[in-house]
C-alpha cells in the first residue's frame, strides 16, 4: 500500500495525517505548535513517527508551512511563525527524518488539495485564500500549482489593501515590515484589530460574527467593513488572474455570510461589464492543509 503523509504546520497547531492513494485517511494526529525551532523539528518528527506506527508503514512526506522557501538560498521566509524565517527548515527536517521532504506554502497546499479532489475540482484557474490567524493565497492553473519564478506565486497577504478609504490610511504596520497589508485587515486577527480600533473594546472573531447575526450594531458594522475589504482584495485578484473558482479556508471560511455577500462586494471593482465566479468553502475544511501537503508527492 502506498502511504502519503501530509503535515499541516500551522501557527497554533501542527497536524500530521496518513492517506492512502485514494485519498482516504488512515491516521491523523494533531498537537500544539511548540513555538520554537528545535522543538518544532522534534514535534514534526514525533508526529510522523506516531502516524507511521499507527498505520504500520513508512510514507512519503509533504509539509505545508506558513511562508515559503527562497529558491536562491533554500531559507524559509515570510512565515508568521517567525522563528522559522532564515532557517533551512526543509533540510533540517529531512535530516531529522532521514528522508526527503517536500514542502510548500500552506495556502498552496489548500489550493492543490481542493483542485485535486475538493471544492475546486475541474477549475481552470483556482485561487485559494486562507483567512485565519494570517492571510495567505495559492494559485492552481490547469491542475498545476503555480509557485512562480521566485517562489511567491499566489502570495496575497502582504500587498496593500486596494481602493482604500481615507480612514483606512496610512494603515497598521504589519509584522512583515510593510504597512496596510491585507493580512492586517482580512485575517481573523485583522477583523479583531479593526473592531478594537473602532470600538475601543476587544471582542474575538467568533463573538463579532455572533454579535453581527444578533443585530448588534458595532459587530454588524465590523462584519460589513470586513466583507467590503475582502471583496476589494478579491477583486484585485480577479483583475489579474480572473479565477473561475475562489476557495476559502481558515477559521473565517466558516462564516456563511461571506458566500452570500462577497459577489456584490467584488463586482463593482472588477474591470469588466460582468463578473461571475464560484466562491466556495474548502471541501475538506481543516483537513485541506494535510491533504494538500500529502498531494505534493502526486
Ligand atoms: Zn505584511
Amino acid at each position: 500500500m502506498t502511504i502519503r503523509i501530509g503535515v499541516d504546520f500551522g501557527g497554533t497547531k501542527i497536524e500530521a495525517a496518513a492517506l492512502d492513494s485514494a485519498g482516504n485517511f488512515l491516521a491523523r494526529i494533531r498537537t500544539a505548535n511548540p513555538g520554537s525551532y528545535d522543538a518544532a523539528i522534534e514535534c514534526v518528527r514525533d508526529l510522523i513517527g506516531r502516524v507511521e506506527q499507527e498505520v504500520g508503514g513508512k510514507g512519503s512526506i509533504g509539509i505545508g508551512v506558513p511562508g515559503s522557501i527562497s529558491p536562491r538560498s533554500g531559507l524559509m521566509r515570510n512565515a508568521n511563525s517567525t522563528y522559522l524565517n532564515g532557517r533551512t527548515f526543509r533540510e533540517d527536517l529531512s535530516a531529522a527524518l532521514g528522508r526527503d521532504v517536500r514542502m510548500a506554502n500552506d495556502a498552496n497546499c489548500l489550493a492543490l488539495s481542493e483542485v485535486v479532489d475538493g471544492a475546486a475540482a475541474g477549475a481552470k484557474v483556482a485561487f485559494a485564500i486562507i483567512i485565519g490567524t494570517g492571510c495567505g493565497g495559492g494559485l492552481v492553473v490547469d491542475g498545476k500549482l503555480v509557485e512562480g519564478a521566485n517562489g511567491i506565486g499566489g502570495e496575497w497577504g502582504h500587498i496593500p489593501l486596494p481602493w482604500p478609504n481615507p480612514d483606512e490610511l496610512p494603515g497598521t504596520e504589519c509584522w512583515c515590515g510593510q504597512r496596510n497589508c491585507l493580512e492586517t485587515w482580512v485575517s481573523g486577527t485583522g477583523l479583531q484589530r479593526d473592531f478594537a480600533a473602532v470600538n475601543g473594546a476587544s471582542l474575538d472573531g467568533g463573538a463579532i460574527i455572533t454579535g453581527a447575526r444578533a443585530g448588534e450594531p458595532a459587530a454588524a458594522a465590523a462584519l460589513d467593513r470586513y466583507i467590503d475589504r475582502l471583496g476589494r482584495a478579491m477583486a484585485l485578484i480577479c483583475n489579474i488572474l480572473d479565477p473561475d473558482v475562489f476557495v476559502l479556508g481558515g477559521g473565517l471560511s466558516n462564516v456563511e455570510e461571506l458566500y452570500q455577500r462577497l459577489p456584490d462586494a467584488i463586482r463593482p471593482y472588477v474591470f469588466s461589464d460582468m463578473w461571475e465566479a464560484r466562491i466556495v468553502p474548502a471541501r475538506w475544511g481543516d483537513s485541506s492543509g494535510v491533504r494538500g501537503a500529502a498531494c505534493l508527492w502526486q
